[in-house]
């Protein structure tokens, strides 16, 4: 049975502080509503029938994209559409300019918060690939107190997080590149445009000295949530860029993903291509 909009009920608070009482009087009792795009989708489908929603919306405190010297924060409330045409954001984390171009369409970008897209911990969603990969920080709210996580340890089985009934996520903090870095981003969908990741993987690398000082990728679509790929990563790191190698990094990959058979696509194609766009990237690596 589809969900049933008069049976609904929705606050609306308009500062934090007002929004952490509810959630702490009824834990578990009303669930965050930011742009909505994926919870009316479950709403229509009947998946949440007797609907009570915290609408955060109107918290301007959620709100806005910050930078100081070292990072950039984002505010759980960010649209894909903030994200994609803020320039410090094109500058530093080019990445996330393209997770945000690829989630959806326009009214999606417009709807869609970064802090939904965390929270609603679907492995292929298209953002978490980047915040891996960039080793963002999440920052956790609720009446008892504020505590930062770190966003590779915050996922912890499918649709299992680190974060409590009465929290809420209030900011992302990544930290701003510094000195010679490669980015890569690569989603592979049915279509160019809105589909679902059939996989995702992100990387980022600091080069210094002509060796391979910083180094993560993120996936997503590879696994029951978004993961780092240490075993790969741990394979590259150190390493000079005129020795990488590909091979084993390959291997050590494969031993980092458990992919699925689902509508999207299937285990032995999630694996070649996977393999491949890992490759490619190594080699634009090589040459950075
Ligand atoms: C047509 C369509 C196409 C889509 N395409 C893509 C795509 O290509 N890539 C992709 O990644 N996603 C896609 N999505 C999914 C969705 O748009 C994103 O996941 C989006 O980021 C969700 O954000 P939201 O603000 O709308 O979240 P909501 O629907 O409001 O909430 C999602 C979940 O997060 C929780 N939540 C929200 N904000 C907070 C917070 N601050 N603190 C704690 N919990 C919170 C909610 O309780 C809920 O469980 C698509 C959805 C639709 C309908």
């Amino acid at each position: 049975m589809r969900g049933y909009v008069p049976g609904c009920e929705v606050k609306v608070p308009v500062t934090l502080a007002e929004a952490l009482d509810v959630l702490a009087a009824e834990p578990g009792g009303w669930r965050p509503m930011a742009g909505g795009t994926d919870l009316m989708v479950l709403f229509n489908a009947g998946r949440m029938p007797a609907g009570r929603f915290l609408d955060l919306s109107r918290i301007e405190e959620l709100r806005g994209i910050w930078e100081d010297e070292t990072t950039l924060r984002f505010g759980a409330l960010t649209t894909f559409s903030e994200m994609r045409d803020c320039p410090s954001v094109h500058r530093h984390l080019p990445n996330l300019v393209k997770s945000a171009r690829a989630t959806g369409a326009l009214a999606i970008q417009n709807r869609g918060t970064l802090g939904g897209n965390i929270a609603n911990a679907s492995p292929a969603a298209d953002t978490p690939p980047s915040l891996l990969a960039y080793g963002a920080e999440l920052e956790l709210v609720s009446l008892r107190g504020r505590r930062t996580v770190a966003y590779d340890a915050f996922h912890q089985g499918y649709k299992q997080m680190d974060l409590a009934v009465d929290e809420l996520v209030a900011g992302i903090r990544v930290p701003k590149p510094q000195g010679l870095g490669f980015h890569f981003y690569r989603k592979v969908g049915t279509r160019q445009a809105q589909a679902i990741s059939k996989l995702c993987l992100a990387a980022y690398a600091r080069i210094e000295g002509g060796l391979i000082a910083e180094f993560r990728v993120g996936l997503g679509s590879l696994a029951p949530a978004p993961v780092r790929a240490r075993r790969a990563e741990a394979m590259i790191l150190g390493k000079p860029l005129t020795a990488l190698q590909v091979t084993a990094a390959r291997e050590a990959l494969m031993a980092d993903i458990c992919p699925i058979d689902d509508i999207r696509s299937t285990v032995h194609y999630r694996r070649v291509v996977t393999a491949n766009v890992f490759q490619q990237m190594l080699e634009e690596l090589a040459h950075a």
